[in-house]
């Protein structure tokens, strides 16, 4: 008798779909993503009904080739890693290969691109795992990805979705970081045919200030602190402009945002003689290290990731923060950039 089976493909999918894909709000995660690997420098985001409809991400990146498309939605298929030595160093924002086979798995997706190599464009289909074969279409240089009815093939998980006004906050929050880490990207966001967002190319500090708002602009201090090979920039809120939560704590360790314990320990030790305990500071910090300091394979979602050297990155971030906060004649400073 034979009780062990080997799954299908699509249900394999499905299944790590549901590792990554939770609800609305990461698919857009994984999809900004691959825009900014590509290279684009101009992303727009179009939403209808918080995302439960439709998750629309056009680029004007490298494209993707025809040959290419039916792997891009492979899974275990990627253009960004290829060598163990490869995966101890990554520069890139994915590299597991796993985000569009998922997101194919579990709605109905179209991705159309246009890569210089081909004489036209071409796009690709996938409902709920079942592709077709690629078509010609029409477009410029770059990629245009539709998700839509996520989950419609899932509905247990449909169930768990909140309200589209609900659905839509987690998007507007993964543009917000996406937004704030890559200051050299112009970006717009739609929902339900309204703009809600217009971002030009800028400096950080202007992104920073068109993100968060004037009022943190200009009750935060600049920091900018390197050493051997560790680079600290951003704002850091002074504590007159403390937050009930922690809404206004953006980290990006070389241009991916992280939710650290050891980052969030070292800025509260920072802060501890200047904030209230029950109030939590507000930053937009950007940590640059050496990849093959960090490992990024930790969490499927990559928003963990382990130092290996976690106490001198500590000790970092603490006494860079600490000297800014004390040092009053600093908190005025405006760069005109970074
Ligand atoms: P990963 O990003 O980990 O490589 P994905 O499933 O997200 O895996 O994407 C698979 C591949 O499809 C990528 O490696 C890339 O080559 C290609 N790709 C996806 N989105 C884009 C895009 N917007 N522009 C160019 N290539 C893309
Ligand atoms: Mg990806």
């Amino acid at each position: 008798m034979n009780a062990i089976k080997l799954l299908p493909d699509t249900l394999i999918n499905q299944i790590a779909a549901g590792e990554v894909i939770e609800r609305p709000a990461s698919a857009l995660k994984e999809i900004l993503e691959n825009s900014i690997d590509a290279g684009a420098t101009d992303i727009t985001v179009q939403i209808d009904q918080g995302g439960l409809k439709l998750i629309r991400v056009a680029d004007n990146g490298k494209g993707i080739a025809r040959s290419d498309l039916p792997l891009a939605l492979a899974r275990h298929a990627t253009s960004k890693i290829s060598t163990q030595e490869d995966l101890l160093k990554i520069t890139s924002l994915g590299f597991r290969g796993e985000a569009l086979a998922s997101i194919g798995a579990v709605s109905r997706l179209l991705l159309s691109s246009y890569h210089a190599s081909d004489q036209h464009a071409w796009h690709i289909q996938a409902e709920g795992g079942h592709l077709v074969a690629p078509e010609p279409t029409a477009r410029t240089q770059g990629t245009t990805l539709e998700i839509r009815d996520l989950f419609f093939n899932l509905p247990a998980r449909r169930k768990f979705l909140k309200t589209e006004a609900t659905e839509f906050a987690h998007c507007e929050e993964v543009y917000r970081r996406i937004a704030l880490s890559h200051a050299d990207i112009a970006l717009s966001l739609q929902h339900n045919g309204k703009t809600r967002s217009h971002l030009h190319i800028t400096d950080v500090n202007k992104r920073i200030a068109a993100v968060l708002g004037e009022e943190f602009s200009h009750t935060s201090a600049f920091v900018s602190e390197s050493a051997a090979d560790i680079r600290l920039q951003g704002r850091v809120a002074l504590p007159a402009y403390s937050r009930a939560t922690r809404d206004m704590q953006y980290f990006f360790v070389n241009g991916r945002y992280v939710r650290d314990k050891l980052v969030a320990h070292a800025l509260r030790e920072a802060y501890r003689d200047v904030l209230h305990l029950e109030r939590h500071p507000a930053f937009v910090l950007y940590l640059e290290i050496n990849p093959e300091n960090v490992d990024v394979n930790v969490h499927p979602t990559k928003t963990e990731v382990r130092f290996r050297d976690a106490r001198a990155i500590h000790q970092f971030i603490f006494h860079s923060i600490n000297k800014v906060l004390a040092t009053p004649s600093r908190q005025a400073d405006t760069p005109t950039s970074t």
